[in-house]
């Protein structure tokens, strides 16, 4: 018996009582699974368990086990910063974008070929370097997005702050998202919630979580 089914099995019960304690369907919940460190064999095993849906931070590294894994219907989620130079490359493989920050990033993801999904990250902190749009720049992001040919926006992406609760975070991303829904109605996606806070997370209207360890187990050490 594998551990990572355990996990798994564990992981889905904890998200469908954090749903039950939210008045929501566990159904319309997606979850990511976040496989970065680890090697494409372990993504082929949560494919085996059914997970289909996987992200992933760097794009060298995602762009090699999307190649390895074709075939298995492995639908990539790229979360990480992204370099505008590294953009038109993500789009061949991402089914979805969860890092869109910057107008320059915006610009590069433009095509004319299939749209591809992509989420607004905002910054909760006052780190300009965490990555993420600003709240006070918002809306000029999301127009921009709403006007270039080959994204579909989705809603918006968080990672909470390592000094705040995390539910007053999410809390936050969820009147931004209000905003949002303002210039795109349909973009009330919200990309948020990670090992040690989905409940958090879905207690505040989360659609998709990007859950790591708890799932993988720990990641080994960068190499
Ligand atoms: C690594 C990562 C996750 C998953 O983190 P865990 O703590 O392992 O669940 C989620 N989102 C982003 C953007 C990440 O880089």
């Amino acid at each position: 018996m594998s551990g990572l089914a355990d996990r798994l099995a564990d992981v889905r019960m904890s998200i469908a009582d954090a749903a039950t304690e939210a008045g929501r369907e566990a159904s319309e919940i997606t979850t990511i699974v976040v496989t970065k460190f680890q090697p494409a064999s372990l993504v082929a095993e949560l494919a085996a368990l059914g997970v289909l849906d996987v992200g992933e931070n760097r794009h060298q590294e995602a762009q090699a086990k999307a190649a390895e894994l074709e075939g298995l219907g492995v639908r990539w989620h790229f979360v990480g910063q992204l370099q505008s130079k590294k953009a038109k490359h993500v789009r061949a493989y991402a089914t979805a974008i969860h890092s869109v920050d910057r107008a320059a990033l915006v610009d590069a993801l433009r095509s004319d070929e299939a749209s591809v999904d992509c989420f607004v990250q905002v910054n909760l902190t006052d780190d300009p370097g965490r990555g993420g749009v600003a709240p006070e720049a918002l809306e000029p992001l999301v127009e921009r997005v709403l006007d270039t040919p080959g994204l579909t926006l989705l809603g918006l992406m968080a990672v909470a702050p390592l000094d705040e609760p995390a539910r007053s975070a999410f809390a936050r991303v969820r009147t931004l998202s209000e905003r949002v829904q303002r210039l795109a109605p349909g973009a009330s996606s919200l990309s948020m919630g990670m090992s040690h806070d989905f409940r958090d997370a879905i207690l505040e209207g989360a659609t998709h979580l990007r859950i790591g360890t708890a799932i993988t187990g720990n990641r080994p050490v960068a190499g």
